[in-house]
């Protein structure tokens, strides 16, 4: 069969897709990136917010149109939107044009859904927190070139107010370190020169082992086994409670480890806070990024947060606007909190209405674009390593310095001719903007 994948949402979500395309290439399907010239097309779909639900369905209903005017034969829906709705008898009757519906737990019975041909509407939704983890023989069909993300644990334990992921993923299973360090020797001896760790909480690896196990360890051990290799090593998504002393050493220790931290903070009200479900205070946040800047100057900062919470007051809204100013984050996620009936949040009081929410997060968004252009300010006429991955147009290319992961955060213009893609330069930048930088070959 010909196949075509969409992936939506986040890295997890890309590795699920890899993860599917390499069982579907191994069973001799092959794979197009023309949705028109698919006989499957599969949509991997996200459902953690109602914008990303809204998203899915519209892009299934774009894809079922190739019916028509492609060669379809058979929509598949895998993902958290399928698992988020796997209980609402309106799921199949909404989405009459899907031939089958896989969980987040199905990833394995993706084979199966594609060459069956008994059943009319196919329904696997094994239990998220059984799922069996990434079986290394398994070959990965990667969707990005010169980074691939690694998931370091699947699901979690926490019990974030306005999260439907635990429900989603399961509860929290780290991954044993050796197949992360197997799966990334392969990756890198494939040609990729960043490794992406992944989760949704790296730093809470390892908290479902007996021992004591923190992700100091699987990062030291990581980092050991790419120490010969041009490569670099990020993780995103770290948690507050979890990001401890160790692990900021562990990345000062490796110069093959990004100086990058992603710490979703979600807000810096303590009220706020409380209400999330968050455990942690507004001293400990200070705390923290005052703990990484001593231990690590050349720390990058990236957080996100939630605004137009249930109860959030314009004070709790300056606490969180002045926090931001005061820590002066590198990068900055701004999402203006999505309610549903299926979340405990939902029956908080106080609801903040949406155009007071959507008039703070452009508040939000402008002070951070002032504190963005001043911070690359600082990087004119310094000369900084940049992993080169696009040439859109001749005379530039496009690449990401150490301070800028991919797909969420600026990029590096590079005014030169003649370089190759997945080689590792010195730029001097001479030029800056609210979100990117600019220079030329050292
Ligand atoms: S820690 Fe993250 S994934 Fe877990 S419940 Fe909270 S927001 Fe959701």
């Amino acid at each position: 069969m010909i196949i075509f994948l969409e992936t939506l949402g986040c890295s997890r979500n890309q590795v699920d897709s890899e993860i599917m395309l390499g069982k579907l290439v191994a069973k001799g399907h092959t794979l197009t990136d023309d949705p028109s010239q698919a006989r499957v097309i599969i949509v991997n779909t996200c459902g953690f917010i109602s914008t990303a639900s809204d998203e899915a369905v519209d892009v299934i209903l774009e894809m079922a149109e190739f019916r028509e005017k492609g060669i379809l034969e058979k929509l598949i829906v895998t993902g958290c939107l399928a698992q988020r709705y796997k209980d609402d008898k309106d799921l199949i009757s909404t989405l009459p044009e899907v031939d089958a519906f896989l969980g987040t737990g199905a990833c394995d019975y993706i084979v199966d859904a594609v060459e069956n041909k008994e059943i009319k509407t196919l329904t696997i939704f094994p239990d998220p927190a059984k799922r069996p983890f990434q079986n290394l023989s398994d070959k990965r069909e990667l969707i990005t070139q010169n980074f691939a993300y690694i998931k370091v644990s699947e699901g979690c334990n926490r019990k974030c107010t306005y999260c439907i992921i635990p429900k989603l993923r399961g509860t929290q299973r780290s991954r044993p370190e050796d197949d992360i360090c197997r799966e990334a020797r392969r990756l890198v001896s494939k040609g990729v020169q960043e490794i992406i760790l992944t989760a949704e909480n790296t730093t809470d690896y390892g908290q479902d082992f007996k021992d004591d196990t923190g992700f100091e360890k699987v990062l030291n051990s990581l980092a050991l086994t790419l120490e010969n290799d041009p490569v670099r090593i990020r993780f995103l998504y770290t948690h507050p409670v979890t990001l401890t002393r160790d692990v900021i050493l562990a990345v000062k220790k490796h110069k093959t480890v990004c100086s990058y931290y992603d710490v979703p903070i979600q807000h810096a009200s303590p009220k706020i806070l409380k209400k999330m479900g968050r455990p942690y205070t507004n001293e400990d946040l200070y705390g923290l990024f005052k703990t990484i800047r001593e231990i690590d100057p050349d720390a990058a900062l990236r957080t996100t947060v939630i605004v137009g919470f249930p109860g959030e007051s314009e004070e709790d809204f300056d606490i969180l606007t002045n926090f931001i100013k005061d820590i002066r984050f590198d990068h900055l996620g701004v999402f203006i909190y999505s309610d549903s009936s299926d979340l405990k949040s939902h029956s908080l009081k106080d609801h903040v209405p949406s155009k007071i929410a959507e008039k703070r997060h452009d508040m939000i968004m402008a002070a951070q674009a002032e504190i963005s252009l001043a911070i690359n300010e600082n990087h004119v006429d310094k000369t900084l390593k940049v992993l080169v991955e696009e040439n859109p147009e001749p005379g530039v290319f496009v690449g990401r310095t150490m301070f800028q992961a991919p797909e969420v955060d600026g990029v590096t213009f590079i005014y030169a001719d003649g370089l190759e893609i997945g080689t590792f330069v010195n730029v001097r930048i001479t030029q800056c903007f609210e979100y990117d930088i600019a220079g030329v070959i050292a």
